[in-house]
């Protein structure tokens, strides 16, 4: 974590004239603050974050995609916390025991929380992650994407829930960033932003973490003794997002809020210039009906592969 110099006074316990000792310092905040802060002052950037990017209201009805791991169940906790109707779809993805666990902590947090948690079973609706991954050429964890994507935004429209909300962190999105930048995906950074709006047939899919890094999310679960998995997924190992998050601590380290400076300034001068071009035209996929972008979705291709 966060280096703290001895005896360092936690900044808003000051400021009223309290004695309180830090916990955790936020160099790229230059905030040293005591643990009943930093939830405070973690759950108001969400909020924040919310606002500023006209996310949702307290009237609309959210959906939480939420995989048992650190990020959804903390911005799951927050949303309940903040006041805002927000159930959570765990999308069992038939991944031997990693989907074994981190089902059963989600279904766990779900109680402890009071919220309803929705279930679809990858391996009855079409295939589990292992089947696809050797059925298709495709790696592994974009197909997972393509099916979580596709079923999320099935799920939530069938449902009635008019967001889709995920646990995306500063760390994910400066990962994803980084990747698209090295390689011009010109059509991937148009679309990167904390909102994309509903469009035909699509549910708007929000990123409320987008500013939150992955040691303030650990933290703040941490305080709130939030159970979740601690082991990555089996195909994760070789991922370049794993690498290029490397690279990117390796460079907060010696220059505290680079990931948040890289983000948001793409945010605030790259996005604009780019989301002016046109985008691809939004049409219906011909096999299944659902929005896509090209004559058959990536769903259905995949699908394709599958023995019949
Ligand atoms: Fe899916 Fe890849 Fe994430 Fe595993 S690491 S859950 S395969 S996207
Ligand atoms: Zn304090
Ligand atoms: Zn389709």
């Amino acid at each position: 974590m966060y280096k703290l110099k001895k005896g360092t006074k936690c900044r808003i316990c000051k400021s009223k004239g309290k004695n309180e000792k830090a916990i955790i310092y936020l160099p790229h905040h230059r905030l040293a603050l005591c643990k009943i802060h930093f939830i405070e002052w973690f759950e108001k950037r969400i909020e924040k974050t919310i606002r500023n990017y006209q996310m949702f209201n307290k009237s609309d009805t959210i959906l939480v995609a939420v995989s048992g791991g650190k990020d959804s169940l903390t911005l799951w906790n927050v949303l309940n916390n903040l006041g805002y109707n927000a159930d959570g779809l765990y999308i069992d993805l038939g991944i031997d025991q990693y989907s074994i666990d981190s089902k059963n902590l989600s279904i766990s947090f779900s109680k402890k929380i009071g919220r309803k948690l929705h279930i679809i079973n990858l391996k009855e609706k079409l295939a589990s992650i292992p089947e696809l991954n050797k059925a298709t050429n495709k790696p592994t964890c974009s197909a997972c994407g393509t099916v979580k994507r596709y079923f999320m935004n099935k799920f939530a429209k069938e449902s009635g829930y008019s967001i889709i909300a995920t646990g995306h962190n500063l760390d994910d999105e400066t990962a994803v960033l980084f990747g698209n930048t090295i390689h011009w995906n010109i059509d991937y950074l148009k679309r990167q932003y904390p909102v994309l709006k509903e469009e035909r047939g699509f549910i708007r899919k929000v990123k409320p973490l987008c500013k939150i890094t992955e040691k303030e999310s650990a933290l703040y679960a941490f305080f709130n003794n939030i159970s979740y998995i601690e082991y990555e997924c089996p195909f994760s190992e070789g991922a370049s997002s794993i690498e290029y998050k490397r690279i990117l601590s390796l460079l907060e380290e010696n220059h505290p809020g680079t990931k948040l400076q890289f983000y948001t300034n793409f945010l605030k001068r790259m996005y604009p210039i780019l989301s002016e071009e046109k985008h691809d035209d939004l049409k219906k996929c011909v096999v299944c009906g659902e929005p896509s972008y090209t004559q058959i979705c990536s769903f259905c291709k995949l699908k394709e592969n599958l023995p019949k």
